[in-house]
């Protein structure tokens, strides 16, 4: 090997300066970038909901090595139009009917914007002030909104933080209530701790107890059934951990959910805390999706008993107009995470921290870097206000109602569960001649049907043994004709698949 010919380094490398982030080119490009996702957004129904590609797709379409030489913008737009597109399933398609839809909005990418552009890592306090103070303030107003008592808010003796999802909101409770007790009863009390859910609690739950060190044999999953809307029993739970105490367990923590991912159901909030305190378990109610709802005066009732429990989990991303992602957690005793999750080195330390008069949000959540995401919220909050955000809600549920309705005036369908917000649980009924597994596959043909169409996109779930579709208004594009002409596709797939069975 020779010495390093220089000149044909020169020749081939990029001709100007390199200045990764130049304010004019920024200005430019983005300007562009911004063109390009607003005709997105406009021609977003052209696009079949559901990608209609096939696993790896994509690695026959692209290099196998990134480019040496710089690539220009409009080359990568085209390849985005090109292969990357056809290879979403279009959340934001006014025709997404699929599991809970992801709401976003105009003032909410604006926050994200500057979010991203200021790429603050406001772990505490002195790293960036302003996203501390601003979380703060913003977890306070939602605090309101949701009617929360002040033992949630900073404002009272509680307090707020935004985490990433509702996983982390759950893990990290988890641990807070794990090291209250574990302090009390030593560390080896950890095989003895055990939590409680229903067999309708999102799958999270079981992960987080996981990562938190629970014995997975101590994961109680109460069976919730069609009689009771598949909401928690509070009798059932208190059966299972007197039986669990008698037997020299400790009971930690149960997980209440308002608004259900399958069906919505909303577990009886009062009662269960009843059983929580008199166990002295810690309780979180996660209201993912359900939550946003209680903004309005009509839907708070779902929350009524909030005031008994320990901590509260909401993701303005599912249904408060917000990107991903972004899950507010609210905390009765702030405290606990801290002592569970605070860090201490040499080089994070300041006087702020050391005289304790300011929040650092690192000792509340699982990673040190945070983003200043509070500032999506505000725009939200501040852009549309609250009386828009319950119109939105209203909106949707309103929307619902209506596609409830059309199911209802088919003979050939029933609703299987209640509606509680804006998803519909229906399917086809059963033939008379024709036993449960039939059904089953009827509804599985249809289904098939529907989201092989392209033009909309919904999802399943089993419940109570009960194979069914769901249907979830939601997403912000979605207007009332998209839900009538949702309808009369799957009346058109119903034809087609009931007509398979005559013949
Ligand atoms: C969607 C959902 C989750 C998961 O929420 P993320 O915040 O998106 O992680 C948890 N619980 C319920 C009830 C949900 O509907």
């Amino acid at each position: 090997m020779g010495s390093l010919d220089l000149s044909s380094v020169d020749s081939s490398s990029p001709q100007r300066e390199f200045k990764p982030l130049d304010p004019e080119e920024f200005r430019q490009h983005a300007h562009k970038m911004v063109d390009f996702i607003a005709d997105y957004y406009k021609q977003i129904e052209t696009f079949p909901v559901l990608s209609q590609v096939q696993p790896d797709y994509l690695r026959n379409r692209l290099p196998g090595a990134a480019p040496y030489l710089p690539e220009s913008l409009d080359t990568i737009l085209t390849d985005v139009t090109n292969h990357i597109i056809p290879g979403m399933t279009h959340w934001l398609s006014p025709n997404f009917f699929a599991f809970f839809p992801a709401t976003v909005s105009t003032a909410a990418f604006l926050g994200e914007m500057l979010c991203t552009s200021f790429n603050a890592v406001g772990f505490n306090w002195l790293a960036s002030p302003a996203a501390t103070e601003l979380e703060i303030i913003v977890m306070d107003w939602l605090a309101s909104m949701l009617k929360l008592p002040k033992s949630f808010m900073f404002s009272g003796t509680g307090g707020g933080v935004i985490q990433n999802t509702t996983s982390e909101a759950i893990l990290v409770t988890l641990v807070a209530a794990r090291d209250r007790v574990l302090r009390a009863k030593g560390t080896d009390a950890i095989q003895k701790l055990v939590v409680y859910c229903s067999d309708q609690t999102h799958s999270t739950f079981t992960k987080a107890a996981k990562l938190a060190g629970i014995s997975p044999r101590n994961v109680k999953s109460i069976p919730t059934d069609l009689d009771t809307d598949f909401a928690l029993s509070p009798v059932l739970l208190r059966t299972v951990v007197e039986a669990d105490v008698a037997t020299g367990l400790v009971p930690l923590y149960v997980c209440a959910t308002v608004g259900t991912t399958s069906t919505t159901a909303v577990d009886p909030l009062e009662p269960l805390a009843d059983v929580a305190s008199e166990y002295g378990m810690w309780m979180h109610v996660d209201a993912a999706y359900g939550g946003s709802a209680c903004i309005c005066p009509e839907f708070r009732h779902y929350l009524d008993g909030i005031d008994r429990v320990d901590s509260l989990s909401l993701s303005p991303h599912k249904w408060l107009l917000c990107y991903l992602d972004c899950c507010c957690l609210w905390v009765k005793n702030p405290s606990l995470l801290v002592k569970a999750l605070s860090t201490d080195p040499e080089y994070l330390r300041n006087k702020a921290s050391e005289s304790d008069s300011v929040v650092d949000f690192k000792d509340w959540q699982v990673g040190t870097g945070r983003k200043f995401k509070s500032l999506r919220l505000w725009f939200v909050l501040r852009s549309y206000g609250v009386a828009n955000l319950q119109s939105h809600i209203r909106s949707d549920v309103r929307m619902a109602k209506m596609f409830e309705g059309l199911v209802k005036s088919d003979s050939r369908f029933e609703i299987v569960v209640p509606r509680w917000f804006s998803l519909v649980c229906f399917r086809l009924k059963p033939l008379s001649w024709s036993g449960s597994g039939n059904t089953e596959v009827l509804n599985r043909e249809l289904l098939e049907w529907v989201n092989s169409s392209g033009s909309v996109y919904m999802t399943h779930t089993i419940v109570g043994g009960v194979y069914l579709l769901r249907f979830a208004v939601g997403a912000t594009l979605t207007e009332e004709h998209h839900v009538v002409a949702a309808w009369k596709l799957i009346k058109e797939g119903a034809d087609a698949v009931l007509k398979g069975v005559r013949n």
